[in-house]
């Protein structure tokens, strides 16, 4: 079942401040389809896709922000930076009419990767509440 298998790697994966695959992403490492790139933030297309448009959002610098709710004073100014960058994916989509963000924070929302992201979903009719 996805639930439940999505549910038990999140918890496998907890929060442990190590680098993670989205550091190789940056250095590009790693390939990965990038959709919009600045000096602080990197968006990339998820490679497991929940619809026909997902794309993840992220700090170039994680500076300790693994997770939403670790994050601290010194970070809002990046978390407003990759907010507005969501909307540019979104308009770089062609989804800006009607897209959603997501943040999974922590084990239960079942965040499998301890380097902040929000994901950019859309391209199809999403349904609420989600799972
Ligand atoms: P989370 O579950 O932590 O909110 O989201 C992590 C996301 O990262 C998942 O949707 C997963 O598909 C995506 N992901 C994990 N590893 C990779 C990778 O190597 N490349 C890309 N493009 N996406 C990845």
């Amino acid at each position: 079942h996805d639930e439940e298998a999505a549910a038990k790697a999140a918890a496998v994966n907890a929060d442990t401040g190590a680098p993670t695959i989205f550091d190789k992403i940056i250095a590009k490492e790693i390939p990965s389809a990038i959709v919009y790139e600045d000096d602080k933030v990197l968006a990339f297309k998820d490679i497991n896709p929940q619809a026909p448009v997902h794309v993840l959002v992220i700090p170039k610098f994680r500076d300790g922000l693994t997770e939403l709710g670790k994050a601290e004073p010194r970070h809002e100014e990046i978390l407003g930076q990759l907010l507005y960058a969501a909307r540019i994916v979104a308009e770089k989509e062609g989804i800006v009419d009607g897209f959603r963000v997501v943040i999974n924070s922590g084990a239960s929302a079942c965040q499998s990767v301890y380097h902040f992201h929000l994901h950019v979903i859309g391209g199809r009719q999403m349904k609420w509440p989600p799972g």
